[in-house]
């Protein structure tokens, strides 16, 4: 009897899990035309690489630059 009850749920979509949306990596780098710390979410990654010593990552600012960061270990 109680299997009939949630049997006709079954048809709403799944929203379970929805606070991991806000989950994102973020990034700091040395801006040198902010001339500041900038924090860079995720989204600017422009282009990632798989190297010998880490992860090298292409990341673009908010005014445009693109700094190349080093992230992840080596792995060997
Ligand atoms: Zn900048």
């Amino acid at each position: 009897m109680m299997a009939e009850i949630q049997r006709s749920h079954a048809g709403l979509p799944l929203l379970a899990g929805g606070g991991r949306a806000q989950a994102e990596t973020m990034f700091v780098i040395d801006c040198p035309a902010h001339r500041s710390r900038m924090l860079l979410s995720e989204r600017r990654i422009r282009s990632l690489r798989n190297t010998d010593t880490g992860v090298l990552l292409d990341l673009e600012c908010y005014c445009g630059h693109i700094e190349r960061i080093r992230t992840g270990r080596a792995s060997r």
